[in-house]
């Protein structure tokens, strides 16, 4: 599936916080299409790259280029208009809100911003079958109005994935998308991804190796802030050096 354009692309990436290198000299290459996961230990540096790709953290220093363009030290919201979105969390949902409103805001938000160059065919017309179908892909459609606040933890996840869907960018990056999940709610969110990722890039972080076999195309060790390995699951699983990265853990 992978094309053959780089989708995001790092050189030395680094974020220090007060003297401590949390992202230490990144050099990550996202092909376009593959489905790229970020893991490591506890501390590695994985939410700090993933907000420095998304613009909400500027590097210290190195470069980010999306699809070949410098986005280095861009707010989100460009970030975003250039392709790149991430998933909402559950904190940024609002209780009252059914999902059917959550999703019309999003939408709304799509193509105040700017999103729409990027498809614009889908968002002609038919917005409420647009709403509709992004509720049934996600399993929300019995749901879509009842408030967010009355739903469970997995539907509350599910909704999130609705809303970076409806920003329909080409490169998804997906936040820890089975943390805190219960088995079923795992593999109803891989078969959901995996779905999703059709027709686009995604990176994501999860600390679930089942999660991470069975979506990941590709996967970026991280160890205190560098690069440990990279390769397909198997490769890196039977990495010696990544295997004693996670005994140390
Ligand atoms: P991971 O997501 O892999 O667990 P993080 O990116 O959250 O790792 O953190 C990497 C390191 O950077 C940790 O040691 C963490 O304490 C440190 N760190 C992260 N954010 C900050 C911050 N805002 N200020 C100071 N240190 C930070």
């Amino acid at each position: 599936t992978a094309g053959g354009r780089v989708a995001i692309r790092t050189r030395a990436l680094t974020k220090v916080f007060r003297g401590f290198r949390a992202v230490d000299a990144v050099d990550l290459e996202v092909r376009e299409g593959s489905v790229h996961a970020l893991v490591g230990p506890n501390g590695a540096g994985k939410t700090t790259l993933f907000n420095l790709l998304t613009g909400f953290l500027a590097p210290t220093s190195g470069t980010i280029t999306v699809f070949g363009e410098d986005v280095t030290g861009l707010p989100p919201e460009r970030v975003a208009r250039r392709g790149v979105a991430r998933s909402f969390q559950i904190t940024s949902l609002f209780d009252t809100l059914t999902s059917r409103e959550h999703v019309e805001l999003a939408l709304q938000g799509h193509s105040r911003q700017g999103f729409r160059f990027w498809r614009s065919e889908k968002l002609l017309g038919r917005p409420r079958a647009r709403v509709d179908d992004l509720l049934t892909q996600v399993g929300l459609m019995p749901l879509a109005d009842k408030p967010a606040g009355l739903l469970a933890y997995g539907q509350k996840r599910a909704l999130e994935l609705a809303l970076v869907l409806a920003l329909d960018p080409p490169v998804m990056l997906l936040d820890e998308p089975t943390a805190g999940m219960g088995i079923e709610d795992v593999d109803r969110t891989i078969e959901l991804v995996r779905r999703l990722a059709a027709g686009r890039t995604v990176v994501f972080v999860d600390h679930n190796m089942h999660v991470v076999g069975s979506l990941a195309d590709r996967v970026t060790v991280l160890q205190q802030g560098r690069i440990l390995a990279e390769g397909g699951y198997d490769e890196v699983r039977n990495d010696d050096r990544v295997i004693t990265a996670y005994l140390g853990e």
